[in-house]
């Protein structure tokens, strides 16, 4: 499914196509893995700033974007994701 993140500080977004892994749970939550290189290339697409502190593992910022959960090999999952 295709995804749109954002970061509100520097009014930046990123359109992903995630493959979703649990469609339809009993609460409803669909998650999708982001492998560590993708978590790169979207960091640097939404923050580019060395050291900036404005977003998330995965340089999101603001209300609307799914929730995360960092992995520790610096992959990213993705949970609540609604379409856009
Ligand atoms: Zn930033």
């Amino acid at each position: 499914m295709r995804v749109t993140v954002h970061n509100d500080f520097h009014g930046t977004e990123a359109r992903l196509n995630v493959k979703v892994e649990a469609r339809w749970n009993e609460t409803d939550d669909r998650r999708a893995w982001i492998s560590a290189r993708q978590a790169q290339r979207i960091r640097a697409k939404l923050c580019g700033v060395r050291d900036c502190t404005c977003g998330d593992a995965l340089g999101m910022s603001g209300p609307g974007n799914p929730g995360l959960e960092e992995q520790p090999n610096g992959a990213i999952v993705l949970t609540g994701l609604k379409r856009s």
